[in-house]
Protein backbone atom coordinates (compact mmCIF):
# COMPACT_ATOMS: atom_id res chain seq x y z
CA UNK A 1 0.00 0.00 0.00
CA UNK A 2 1.63 3.42 -0.67
CA UNK A 3 0.38 6.79 0.51
CA UNK A 4 -0.51 9.20 -2.29
CA UNK A 5 -1.13 12.24 -0.40
CA UNK A 6 0.65 15.00 1.56
CA UNK A 7 2.00 13.91 4.61
CA UNK A 8 4.68 15.97 6.69
CA UNK A 9 7.82 14.79 7.07
CA UNK A 10 8.62 15.11 10.69
CA UNK A 11 11.96 13.68 11.12
CA UNK A 12 14.61 12.41 9.20
CA UNK A 13 17.27 10.00 10.96
CA UNK A 14 19.92 7.20 10.24
CA UNK A 15 17.83 4.23 11.57
CA UNK A 16 14.28 4.03 11.98
CA UNK A 17 13.19 1.14 13.88
CA UNK A 18 9.78 0.21 14.00
CA UNK A 19 8.22 -1.46 16.79
CA UNK A 20 9.74 -1.60 20.64
CA UNK A 21 9.39 -5.04 21.90
CA UNK A 22 12.17 -6.74 23.31
CA UNK A 23 13.91 -6.73 19.43
CA UNK A 24 12.99 -2.91 19.08
CA UNK A 25 14.97 -2.01 22.21
CA UNK A 26 18.07 -3.65 21.77
CA UNK A 27 17.83 -2.98 18.03
CA UNK A 28 17.48 0.87 18.84
CA UNK A 29 19.98 1.26 21.91
CA UNK A 30 22.56 -0.92 19.50
CA UNK A 31 22.50 0.91 16.18
CA UNK A 32 22.80 4.44 18.73
CA UNK A 33 25.75 3.44 20.52
CA UNK A 34 27.24 2.66 17.20
CA UNK A 35 26.59 6.38 16.47
CA UNK A 36 23.67 6.31 14.50
CA UNK A 37 20.88 8.57 14.61
CA UNK A 38 17.76 6.33 15.75
CA UNK A 39 14.19 6.78 16.63
CA UNK A 40 11.79 4.09 17.48
CA UNK A 41 8.31 4.09 16.75
CA UNK A 42 5.80 1.95 18.89
CA UNK A 43 1.95 1.81 18.83
CA UNK A 44 1.54 1.68 22.64
CA UNK A 45 3.05 3.82 25.68
CA UNK A 46 6.00 1.48 26.63
CA UNK A 47 8.49 -0.46 25.42
CA UNK A 48 9.06 -4.08 25.85
CA UNK A 49 5.45 -5.28 23.19
CA UNK A 50 5.07 -8.91 24.97
CA UNK A 51 7.45 -8.20 27.93
CA UNK A 52 5.74 -5.25 29.11
CA UNK A 53 2.05 -4.40 27.32
CA UNK A 54 1.61 -7.97 27.38
CA UNK A 55 2.43 -8.74 30.56
CA UNK A 56 4.69 -12.27 28.94
CA UNK A 57 7.38 -13.25 31.62
CA UNK A 58 9.88 -14.83 32.81
CA UNK A 59 12.67 -14.64 30.16
CA UNK A 60 12.81 -18.17 28.92
CA UNK A 61 16.34 -19.72 29.37
CA UNK A 62 19.58 -17.38 28.39
CA UNK A 63 21.98 -20.24 28.91
CA UNK A 64 22.78 -23.66 26.83
CA UNK A 65 20.42 -26.81 26.71
CA UNK A 66 22.89 -27.76 29.76
CA UNK A 67 22.04 -24.86 31.88
CA UNK A 68 25.65 -25.00 32.65
CA UNK A 69 26.81 -21.54 30.64
CA UNK A 70 24.98 -18.12 29.47
CA UNK A 71 24.71 -17.84 26.46
CA UNK A 72 22.69 -14.76 25.83
CA UNK A 73 24.08 -12.15 27.50
CA UNK A 74 24.89 -8.04 25.61
CA UNK A 75 21.85 -6.18 26.05
CA UNK A 76 19.42 -8.56 26.82
CA UNK A 77 21.82 -8.94 30.19
CA UNK A 78 22.27 -5.46 30.61
CA UNK A 79 18.40 -5.01 30.95
CA UNK A 80 18.00 -7.60 33.39
CA UNK A 81 21.49 -6.53 35.79
CA UNK A 82 19.21 -2.88 35.48
CA UNK A 83 16.40 -3.96 36.77
CA UNK A 84 17.86 -6.01 39.65
CA UNK A 85 19.32 -3.05 40.73
CA UNK A 86 15.83 -1.51 41.01
CA UNK A 87 14.27 -4.55 42.74
CA UNK A 88 12.06 -5.82 39.37
CA UNK A 89 14.48 -9.27 38.04
CA UNK A 90 15.80 -12.21 39.73
CA UNK A 91 19.00 -13.16 38.28
CA UNK A 92 18.76 -15.85 36.10
CA UNK A 93 21.71 -17.41 37.79
CA UNK A 94 19.65 -17.70 40.95
CA UNK A 95 16.64 -19.36 39.83
CA UNK A 96 16.01 -23.22 38.96
CA UNK A 97 13.36 -25.47 37.70
CA UNK A 98 10.87 -26.93 39.94
CA UNK A 99 10.31 -23.45 41.94
CA UNK A 100 7.57 -20.58 42.32
CA UNK A 101 9.02 -18.43 39.11
CA UNK A 102 9.06 -21.12 36.94
CA UNK A 103 5.55 -22.44 37.67
CA UNK A 104 7.00 -25.25 39.50
CA UNK A 105 7.45 -26.85 35.85
CA UNK A 106 10.73 -29.07 36.25
CA UNK A 107 12.03 -29.30 32.33
CA UNK A 108 13.39 -26.26 30.60
CA UNK A 109 12.87 -23.89 33.33
CA UNK A 110 16.30 -23.85 34.43
CA UNK A 111 17.90 -20.07 34.62
CA UNK A 112 14.57 -18.37 33.93
CA UNK A 113 14.75 -14.93 34.75
CA UNK A 114 11.48 -13.22 36.60
CA UNK A 115 11.18 -9.81 36.28
CA UNK A 116 8.02 -7.13 36.59
CA UNK A 117 6.85 -5.13 33.28
CA UNK A 118 7.51 -2.34 35.40
CA UNK A 119 10.73 -2.18 35.86
CA UNK A 120 11.54 -2.92 32.21
CA UNK A 121 9.39 0.05 30.85
CA UNK A 122 11.61 2.30 33.51
CA UNK A 123 15.08 0.85 32.20
CA UNK A 124 13.74 0.49 28.64
CA UNK A 125 13.17 4.95 28.27
CA UNK A 126 16.59 4.84 30.37
CA UNK A 127 18.70 3.03 28.05
CA UNK A 128 16.52 4.52 24.60
CA UNK A 129 17.62 8.13 26.95
CA UNK A 130 21.33 7.20 27.73
CA UNK A 131 21.98 6.07 23.98
CA UNK A 132 20.42 9.30 22.40
CA UNK A 133 17.47 7.46 20.78
CA UNK A 134 14.45 9.52 20.31
CA UNK A 135 11.22 7.32 21.11
CA UNK A 136 7.93 8.24 19.35
CA UNK A 137 4.49 6.47 21.19
CA UNK A 138 1.74 6.16 20.13
CA UNK A 139 2.29 6.15 16.74
CA UNK A 140 0.92 3.04 14.09
CA UNK A 141 2.48 2.37 11.65
CA UNK A 142 0.56 2.39 8.08
CA UNK A 143 2.86 2.30 5.48
CA UNK A 144 6.29 2.36 3.54
CA UNK A 145 6.99 5.01 0.88
CA UNK A 146 9.34 3.16 -1.26
CA UNK A 147 11.53 4.72 -3.98
CA UNK A 148 10.63 4.43 -7.66
CA UNK A 149 11.90 0.83 -8.23
CA UNK A 150 10.05 -0.54 -4.88
CA UNK A 151 13.31 -1.72 -3.82
CA UNK A 152 14.29 0.68 -1.06
CA UNK A 153 12.22 2.25 1.93
CA UNK A 154 12.54 6.04 2.05
CA UNK A 155 9.98 7.02 4.48
CA UNK A 156 7.52 5.52 7.11
CA UNK A 157 3.66 6.93 7.61
CA UNK A 158 2.31 6.92 10.80
CA UNK A 159 -0.89 7.49 12.13
CA UNK A 160 -0.85 9.45 15.22
CA UNK A 161 -2.52 12.07 17.09
CA UNK A 162 -1.23 14.47 14.76
CA UNK A 163 -2.87 12.59 12.14
CA UNK A 164 -0.27 11.15 9.81
CA UNK A 165 3.83 11.87 9.74
CA UNK A 166 6.14 10.57 7.84
CA UNK A 167 9.37 9.64 8.89
CA UNK A 168 12.84 9.39 6.83
CA UNK A 169 15.39 7.18 7.12
CA UNK A 170 18.26 5.39 5.24
CA UNK A 171 18.03 2.22 7.16
CA UNK A 172 14.97 0.61 8.83
CA UNK A 173 14.12 -2.21 11.11
CA UNK A 174 10.93 -3.93 11.46
CA UNK A 175 10.75 -5.50 15.25
CA UNK A 176 6.41 -5.36 14.71
CA UNK A 177 6.79 -8.83 15.15
CA UNK A 178 4.09 -9.30 12.49
CA UNK A 179 6.73 -7.76 9.97
CA UNK A 180 4.29 -5.15 8.95
CA UNK A 181 7.07 -3.29 7.87
CA UNK A 182 7.99 -5.88 5.32
CA UNK A 183 4.64 -7.23 4.75
CA UNK A 184 3.48 -3.94 3.08
CA UNK A 185 6.51 -3.09 1.36
CA UNK A 186 6.02 -6.17 -0.49
CA UNK A 187 8.55 -8.54 1.10
CA UNK A 188 6.99 -12.43 0.80
CA UNK A 189 5.57 -13.68 4.13
CA UNK A 190 4.36 -16.86 5.14
CA UNK A 191 1.50 -17.35 7.71
CA UNK A 192 1.53 -19.97 10.05
CA UNK A 193 1.85 -23.60 8.78
CA UNK A 194 1.26 -24.94 4.97
CA UNK A 195 -3.17 -24.06 5.82
CA UNK A 196 -2.45 -21.11 7.54
CA UNK A 197 -2.67 -22.34 10.51
CA UNK A 198 -0.94 -20.63 13.59
CA UNK A 199 0.13 -21.51 17.17
CA UNK A 200 -2.98 -20.31 19.64
CA UNK A 201 -2.72 -16.83 21.66
CA UNK A 202 -2.97 -16.49 25.56
CA UNK A 203 -4.12 -13.18 27.07
CA UNK A 204 -1.83 -13.11 30.04
CA UNK A 205 -3.05 -11.71 33.65
CA UNK A 206 -1.55 -11.14 36.85
CA UNK A 207 -3.10 -11.71 40.21
CA UNK A 208 -1.92 -11.00 44.45
CA UNK A 209 -3.05 -13.22 47.37
CA UNK A 210 -1.78 -16.23 46.56
CA UNK A 211 -1.22 -18.11 49.82
CA UNK A 212 2.42 -19.89 48.72
CA UNK A 213 2.93 -21.90 51.64
CA UNK A 214 0.06 -23.72 51.07
CA UNK A 215 0.82 -23.98 47.24
CA UNK A 216 4.46 -25.10 48.09
CA UNK A 217 3.31 -27.85 50.54
CA UNK A 218 0.87 -29.38 47.61
CA UNK A 219 4.18 -29.45 45.86
CA UNK A 220 5.83 -31.16 48.17
CA UNK A 221 3.74 -33.56 48.82
CA UNK A 222 2.11 -34.06 45.17
CA UNK A 223 5.33 -33.36 43.30
CA UNK A 224 6.11 -30.78 40.87
CA UNK A 225 3.41 -31.76 38.84
CA UNK A 226 0.59 -31.40 41.41
CA UNK A 227 0.34 -27.37 39.69
CA UNK A 228 -0.79 -28.77 36.54
CA UNK A 229 -4.03 -30.87 37.93
CA UNK A 230 -4.54 -31.71 34.32
CA UNK A 231 -7.16 -34.49 35.15
CA UNK A 232 -9.27 -32.05 36.97
CA UNK A 233 -9.24 -29.35 34.47
CA UNK A 234 -10.36 -31.88 31.81
CA UNK A 235 -13.15 -32.85 34.06
CA UNK A 236 -14.05 -29.36 34.36
CA UNK A 237 -13.98 -28.79 30.40
CA UNK A 238 -15.96 -32.23 29.76
CA UNK A 239 -18.80 -31.63 32.76
CA UNK A 240 -19.36 -28.14 30.63
CA UNK A 241 -18.35 -26.19 33.63
CA UNK A 242 -14.87 -25.24 32.35
CA UNK A 243 -14.96 -23.46 28.93
CA UNK A 244 -10.98 -22.47 27.92
CA UNK A 245 -9.27 -25.04 26.16
CA UNK A 246 -6.20 -25.51 27.79
CA UNK A 247 -5.34 -28.29 30.59
CA UNK A 248 -2.43 -26.53 32.36
CA UNK A 249 -2.46 -24.69 35.35
CA UNK A 250 0.43 -22.12 34.96
CA UNK A 251 1.54 -19.60 37.83
CA UNK A 252 4.56 -18.22 37.47
CA UNK A 253 5.78 -15.83 40.79
CA UNK A 254 6.95 -12.24 40.14
CA UNK A 255 10.05 -10.76 42.16
CA UNK A 256 6.58 -8.53 44.25
CA UNK A 257 5.31 -11.74 45.01
CA UNK A 258 2.09 -11.89 43.29
CA UNK A 259 2.05 -14.24 40.07
CA UNK A 260 1.16 -14.26 36.41
CA UNK A 261 -1.06 -16.63 34.70
CA UNK A 262 -0.49 -18.20 31.27
CA UNK A 263 -3.76 -20.13 31.11
CA UNK A 264 -5.82 -19.04 28.65
CA UNK A 265 -6.62 -19.64 24.99
CA UNK A 266 -7.64 -18.30 22.15
CA UNK A 267 -7.32 -19.30 18.44
CA UNK A 268 -7.27 -16.76 14.88
CA UNK A 269 -7.55 -17.28 11.70
CA UNK A 270 -5.70 -14.18 11.36
CA UNK A 271 -4.00 -12.15 13.74
CA UNK A 272 -3.48 -9.27 12.13
CA UNK A 273 -6.87 -8.60 11.26
CA UNK A 274 -8.04 -5.82 13.54
CA UNK A 275 -11.76 -6.92 13.88
CA UNK A 276 -10.75 -10.43 14.64
CA UNK A 277 -7.76 -9.59 17.06
CA UNK A 278 -10.39 -7.83 18.61
CA UNK A 279 -13.25 -10.50 19.11
CA UNK A 280 -10.10 -12.40 20.70
CA UNK A 281 -8.71 -9.62 23.16
CA UNK A 282 -12.36 -9.71 24.50
CA UNK A 283 -12.73 -13.29 24.49
CA UNK A 284 -9.40 -13.69 26.72
CA UNK A 285 -10.15 -11.29 28.89
CA UNK A 286 -13.70 -13.28 29.38
CA UNK A 287 -11.55 -16.15 29.83
CA UNK A 288 -9.65 -14.55 32.46
CA UNK A 289 -12.89 -14.70 34.82
CA UNK A 290 -13.30 -18.32 34.00
CA UNK A 291 -9.57 -19.13 35.04
CA UNK A 292 -9.95 -17.02 38.08
CA UNK A 293 -13.27 -18.83 39.11
CA UNK A 294 -11.31 -22.45 38.65
CA UNK A 295 -8.37 -21.66 40.37
CA UNK A 296 -10.25 -20.28 43.49
CA UNK A 297 -11.92 -23.79 43.24
CA UNK A 298 -9.27 -26.19 42.27
CA UNK A 299 -6.03 -25.00 43.63
CA UNK A 300 -4.86 -25.09 47.46
CA UNK A 301 -3.38 -21.46 48.37
CA UNK A 302 -5.49 -20.18 45.07
CA UNK A 303 -8.76 -19.38 47.47
CA UNK A 304 -8.52 -15.57 47.91
CA UNK A 305 -6.68 -14.27 44.59
CA UNK A 306 -7.46 -11.34 43.58
CA UNK A 307 -7.36 -9.71 39.87
CA UNK A 308 -4.02 -6.98 39.61
CA UNK A 309 -4.23 -6.22 35.98
CA UNK A 310 -5.17 -7.97 32.53
CA UNK A 311 -2.56 -7.89 29.40
CA UNK A 312 -3.25 -4.68 27.27
CA UNK A 313 -2.07 -6.62 24.27
CA UNK A 314 -3.15 -10.23 23.51
CA UNK A 315 0.03 -12.45 23.08
CA UNK A 316 0.28 -13.66 19.71
CA UNK A 317 3.03 -16.35 19.82
CA UNK A 318 3.07 -16.50 16.02
CA UNK A 319 1.88 -14.30 12.68
CA UNK A 320 4.06 -13.75 9.77
CA UNK A 321 7.38 -14.74 9.14
CA UNK A 322 9.05 -12.84 6.79
CA UNK A 323 11.07 -14.85 3.13
CA UNK A 324 14.51 -14.19 3.14
CA UNK A 325 16.95 -16.20 0.59
CA UNK A 326 17.68 -18.04 4.16
CA UNK A 327 15.26 -19.64 6.27
CA UNK A 328 16.67 -21.03 9.28
CA UNK A 329 14.45 -24.33 9.80
CA UNK A 330 14.35 -26.97 13.10
CA UNK A 331 16.37 -29.28 11.69
CA UNK A 332 19.56 -26.36 11.47
CA UNK A 333 18.47 -26.00 15.39
CA UNK A 334 18.39 -29.45 16.26
CA UNK A 335 21.31 -30.65 14.48
CA UNK A 336 23.27 -27.56 15.36
CA UNK A 337 24.17 -26.05 12.19
CA UNK A 338 27.80 -23.57 12.47
CA UNK A 339 26.98 -20.48 10.74
CA UNK A 340 29.81 -18.21 9.60
CA UNK A 341 27.94 -15.45 10.29
CA UNK A 342 26.20 -16.71 13.77
CA UNK A 343 25.08 -13.25 15.60
CA UNK A 344 24.23 -15.28 19.02
CA UNK A 345 23.97 -18.79 20.17
CA UNK A 346 20.67 -19.93 22.19
CA UNK A 347 19.76 -23.06 24.02
CA UNK A 348 15.82 -22.57 24.24
CA UNK A 349 13.11 -25.68 23.36
CA UNK A 350 11.35 -25.59 20.64
CA UNK A 351 8.00 -24.83 22.02
CA UNK A 352 5.09 -25.35 19.98
CA UNK A 353 1.91 -24.79 21.34
CA UNK A 354 -1.94 -25.74 20.32
CA UNK A 355 -2.71 -28.34 17.32
CA UNK A 356 -0.26 -31.34 17.07
CA UNK A 357 1.37 -29.74 20.02
CA UNK A 358 5.12 -31.26 20.11
CA UNK A 359 7.62 -29.84 22.63
CA UNK A 360 11.13 -30.42 20.55
CA UNK A 361 14.15 -30.01 23.09
CA UNK A 362 17.36 -29.27 21.28
CA UNK A 363 20.09 -32.72 22.29
CA UNK A 364 21.03 -31.74 25.58
CA UNK A 365 24.48 -30.08 25.50
CA UNK A 366 26.12 -27.19 23.60
CA UNK A 367 24.23 -24.28 22.12
CA UNK A 368 22.79 -24.10 18.56
CA UNK A 369 24.02 -20.87 16.78
CA UNK A 370 21.96 -18.38 14.83
CA UNK A 371 22.95 -16.86 11.59
CA UNK A 372 22.50 -12.92 10.77
CA UNK A 373 21.08 -13.96 6.69
CA UNK A 374 17.67 -14.34 9.11
CA UNK A 375 17.20 -10.63 9.41
CA UNK A 376 17.24 -10.26 5.64
CA UNK A 377 13.97 -10.04 3.76
CA UNK A 378 13.74 -10.66 0.08
CA UNK A 379 13.13 -7.49 -1.78
CA UNK A 380 14.19 -4.84 0.19
CA UNK A 381 17.57 -3.25 0.15
CA UNK A 382 17.57 -1.24 3.21
CA UNK A 383 15.26 -3.56 5.49
CA UNK A 384 16.38 -5.98 8.62
CA UNK A 385 13.75 -7.76 10.24
CA UNK A 386 14.45 -9.12 13.71
CA UNK A 387 12.16 -10.77 16.39
CA UNK A 388 9.04 -13.07 15.89
CA UNK A 389 8.71 -12.46 12.05
CA UNK A 390 12.35 -12.95 11.14
CA UNK A 391 13.50 -15.75 8.21
CA UNK A 392 12.10 -18.77 10.33
CA UNK A 393 10.70 -21.81 9.34
CA UNK A 394 7.63 -23.01 12.38
CA UNK A 395 10.07 -24.62 14.27
CA UNK A 396 12.90 -22.53 14.44
CA UNK A 397 10.24 -19.90 15.47
CA UNK A 398 9.26 -22.67 18.28
CA UNK A 399 12.58 -22.50 19.35
CA UNK A 400 13.85 -18.48 19.52
CA UNK A 401 10.46 -16.61 19.43
CA UNK A 402 11.13 -16.81 23.56
CA UNK A 403 12.79 -13.21 24.44
CA UNK A 404 16.37 -13.32 25.28
CA UNK A 405 16.93 -14.83 21.47
CA UNK A 406 14.62 -12.28 20.41
CA UNK A 407 16.64 -9.49 21.97
CA UNK A 408 19.57 -10.78 20.28
CA UNK A 409 18.47 -10.74 17.08
CA UNK A 410 17.30 -7.37 17.25
CA UNK A 411 20.93 -6.22 19.22
CA UNK A 412 22.50 -7.64 16.09
CA UNK A 413 20.14 -5.84 13.36
CA UNK A 414 20.63 -2.51 15.32
CA UNK A 415 24.55 -3.06 14.82
CA UNK A 416 24.20 -4.18 11.27
CA UNK A 417 22.17 -1.12 10.46
CA UNK A 418 24.98 1.15 12.26
CA UNK A 419 27.61 -0.30 10.28
CA UNK A 420 25.52 0.48 6.86
CA UNK A 421 25.13 4.27 8.30
CA UNK A 422 29.06 4.41 8.60
CA UNK A 423 30.40 1.69 6.04
CA UNK A 424 27.68 2.91 3.05
CA UNK A 425 27.01 -0.41 2.59
CA UNK A 426 23.34 -2.20 2.28
CA UNK A 427 22.53 -4.91 5.29
CA UNK A 428 23.11 -7.87 2.87
CA UNK A 429 26.78 -6.24 2.35
CA UNK A 430 27.74 -6.09 6.17
CA UNK A 431 31.20 -7.18 6.68
CA UNK A 432 30.66 -9.93 9.09
CA UNK A 433 33.79 -9.84 10.37
CA UNK A 434 33.25 -6.11 11.52
CA UNK A 435 29.76 -7.48 12.59
CA UNK A 436 31.08 -9.88 15.08
CA UNK A 437 33.86 -7.57 16.90
CA UNK A 438 31.33 -4.94 17.28
CA UNK A 439 28.80 -7.89 18.91
CA UNK A 440 31.52 -9.45 20.63
CA UNK A 441 32.71 -6.43 22.39
CA UNK A 442 29.50 -5.40 23.24
CA UNK A 443 29.49 -8.74 25.59
CA UNK A 444 27.57 -10.73 22.89
CA UNK A 445 28.51 -14.79 23.05
CA UNK A 446 29.25 -15.77 19.16
CA UNK A 447 30.95 -19.47 20.54
C1 LIG B 1 1.24 -16.15 25.07
C2 LIG B 1 2.71 -16.02 25.00
C3 LIG B 1 3.50 -16.56 25.99
C4 LIG B 1 4.88 -16.41 25.93
N1 LIG B 1 5.64 -16.85 26.96
C5 LIG B 1 6.96 -16.52 26.99
C6 LIG B 1 7.72 -16.71 28.15
O1 LIG B 1 7.23 -17.20 29.17
N2 LIG B 1 9.04 -16.35 28.13
C7 LIG B 1 9.64 -15.81 27.02
O2 LIG B 1 10.83 -15.50 27.07
N3 LIG B 1 8.91 -15.60 25.90
C8 LIG B 1 7.60 -15.91 25.87
N4 LIG B 1 6.85 -15.63 24.76
C9 LIG B 1 7.49 -15.13 23.53
C10 LIG B 1 7.82 -13.68 23.57
O3 LIG B 1 7.08 -12.96 24.51
C11 LIG B 1 7.65 -12.99 22.20
O4 LIG B 1 7.86 -13.86 21.13
C12 LIG B 1 8.64 -11.85 22.09
O5 LIG B 1 8.46 -11.00 23.21
C13 LIG B 1 8.44 -11.12 20.80
O6 LIG B 1 9.22 -9.96 20.82
P1 LIG B 1 9.21 -8.97 19.59
O7 LIG B 1 10.07 -7.83 19.98
O8 LIG B 1 9.53 -9.71 18.34
O9 LIG B 1 7.68 -8.54 19.42
P2 LIG B 1 6.65 -7.88 20.44
O10 LIG B 1 7.01 -8.09 21.84
O11 LIG B 1 5.32 -8.36 19.96
O12 LIG B 1 6.81 -6.33 20.15
C14 LIG B 1 6.33 -5.74 18.98
C15 LIG B 1 6.13 -4.27 19.26
O13 LIG B 1 5.79 -3.63 18.05
C16 LIG B 1 4.69 -2.78 18.23
N5 LIG B 1 3.98 -2.75 16.97
C17 LIG B 1 3.39 -3.79 16.34
N6 LIG B 1 2.86 -3.40 15.18
C18 LIG B 1 3.14 -2.07 15.08
C19 LIG B 1 2.86 -1.09 14.09
N7 LIG B 1 2.19 -1.40 12.96
N8 LIG B 1 3.26 0.19 14.31
C20 LIG B 1 3.93 0.51 15.45
N9 LIG B 1 4.23 -0.38 16.42
C21 LIG B 1 3.84 -1.66 16.21
C22 LIG B 1 3.91 -3.38 19.38
O14 LIG B 1 3.17 -2.37 20.06
C23 LIG B 1 5.01 -3.97 20.24
O15 LIG B 1 5.47 -3.07 21.22
C24 LIG B 1 5.47 -15.75 24.81
C25 LIG B 1 4.67 -15.22 23.82
C26 LIG B 1 3.31 -15.34 23.90
C27 LIG B 1 2.48 -14.69 22.85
Amino acid sequence: MQMTFDIPVVREVDVLVIGGGCAGLAAAVSAARHGAKVLIADANNALGGMATSGLVGPFMTCYDPMATRQVIKGIFDETVRRMIAKGGAIAPENVKSGTPPTAWRVKGHDNCTPFSHEAFKVVADEMCAEAGVEVLYHALFMAPRMNAAGDTIEGAVFATKMGMIEIRAKQFIDCTGDGDVAYRSGVPCQYGDEAGKTQPGSLFFIIRNVDKAKLEKICEEKGPAALYFQADVEREIEEGRYSVPRNKVALYENPDGTFRVNMSRVELKDGCDPFELSAATAKGRAQVEEIMDLLRRLVPGCEKIELVSTATLLGLRETRRIQGDFVLTGEDILGKTKFDDVIFLAGSSMDMHGGRAVNYTPAQGEAYSVPYRILLPKKVCNLLVAGRSASLDRRALAAIRVMPPVFAMGQAAGTAAAICIEDGVAPKDVCIAKLHEKLLSDNVVLA
